[in-house]
């Protein structure tokens, strides 16, 4: 469901603010400010039924400010799904922070910050996202423990990309046994977009398997790499969505997957690690499932990010990580066989599967 709040022009008051909450069931939603250091600061809790909001904070230079709040509560509202989708015990939450890191980032907003997670007692944790780092995270930690994502020096889970690349894996098999009847990636053609920390990690397991892999990332050393080391045909950007495959493995930037590219797309399954891929879920998720074209839900399929956080906060060791994020191939196979029942778009059915968890907890918990 679209934010009502992006219909809207001027700035939201606090009436708007509360409706949208009440009709996304938002439990929270505080606002920082601190004049010494420049700290505007909002931090949005979803939902906390499962346990604590988890999600990562977001250093961004907003056109208007009114746009930071409707980031925040989207972003937190989908991290509850995410959580609840991966089984872990976290809800959804999620953090911006309002200015051009590039000018205000500073020790003392940081620890600002940090001072404003600390004193939400433990319903906030958040960890990096976009224009935030792991040095920020160790900074922000010297105010409050609520933090995750920290070095691996530090005791933290270091790099996620691995255990992401390896939910992205799994899940692409299990749309493969779906389309295909099997789940061997042998033989199966299939694009990259993006050979970052993720893609090429996903590289690596495709080629291990003996797929075929053609790949195209904006930067030629990234495309270098992936030819060299996984026998990749690179692609050229304007003929990539040409390219008769089997799987397209969006693994850059989101909101690929819009009206110019669905009509183009020939391949029979969407599975990637890219956030966001659906430029409108409404609209977009409709269309790829009315092209036929199995898509995997990115919330679903690159859990292995949270999955990796979750287990830092238990005491990290990576092997369980791994472990846990195998467990994305039957929640996607759900997915899938939701979808098919119940004859609505995956992106839908995942949302299904993920209240569904919830509202069950929720009743366990009022029993002794
Ligand atoms: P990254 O920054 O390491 O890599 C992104 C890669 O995409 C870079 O090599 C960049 O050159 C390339 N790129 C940028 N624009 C492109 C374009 N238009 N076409 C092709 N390539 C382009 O990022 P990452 O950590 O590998 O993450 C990839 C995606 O997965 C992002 O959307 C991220 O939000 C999402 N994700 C990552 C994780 C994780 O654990 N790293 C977890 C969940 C989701």
């Amino acid at each position: 469901m679209m934010s009502t709040l992006q219909e809207v022009k001027s700035p939201p008051t606090s009436q708007m603010i509360l409706s949208e909450m009440k009709l996304f069931g938002h439990e929270q939603v505080t606002y920082c400010q601190d004049q010494d250091t420049g700290l505007k600061a909002i931090i949005a809790i979803h939902n906390t039924v499962l346990g604590p909001s988890l999600g990562g904070t977001r250093f961004w230079d907003y056109a208007k400010e009114g746009d930071a709040t409707i980031d925040a509560l989207r972003l937190s509202r989908g991290m509850t799904y995410k959580s609840s989708l991966a089984g872990l015990n976290l809800g959804g939450g999620k953090a911006v922070i309002l200015g051009d890191p590039a000018k205000l980032k500073s020790e003392a907003l940081l620890r600002r910050f940090g001072k404003f997670i600390e004193s939400l007692g433990g319903k906030y944790i958040t960890a990096e996202d976009v224009g935030m780092s792991s040095r920020d995270m160790e900074i922000i930690h010297q105010e409050t423990k609520f933090v995750s994502g920290l070095p691996e020096a530090m005791g933290g889970g270091g790099d996620p990309s691995p255990v992401t690349a390896y939910g992205v894996y799994v899940s692409m098999k299990a749309a493969v046994k779906e389309v295909y009847g099997n789940d061997a990636l042998a033989g199966k053609k299939i694009l990259i977009q993006g050979l970052g920390s993720v893609g090429i990690h996903l590289a690596e397991l495709c080629f291990k398997e003996n797929a075929k892999l053609l790949v195209y990332d904006i930067r030629q050393d990234r495309i270098r790499m992936a030819v060299e080391k996984y026998k990749a045909i690179p692609i050229e950007e304007h003929k990539m969505l040409d390219e008769e495959i089997d799987i397209y493995a969006p693994c850059a930037l989101g909101a690929g997957i819009n009206t110019g590219s669905i009509s183009r797309l020939k391949c029979a399954i969407i599975c990637g690690a890219a956030n966001n891929q659906l430029e409108d879920e409404g609209i977009h998720g409709e269309m790829v499932a009315a092209r036929g074209i199995l898509y995997a839900p990115d919330f679903v399929v690159n859990a292995g990010g949270i999955i990796n956080v979750y287990y830092e906060l238990q005491g990290y060791v990576k092997e369980r990580a791994l472990r846990h994020a195998e467990q994305i191939s039957p929640t996607i196979s759900e997915v899938f066989r939701i979808a098919k029942e119940q004859k609505i778009p995956t992106y839908l059915a995942a949302n299904r599967l993920a209240e569904r968890r919830i509202e069950a907890i929720a009743k366990l918990k009022t029993r002794m």
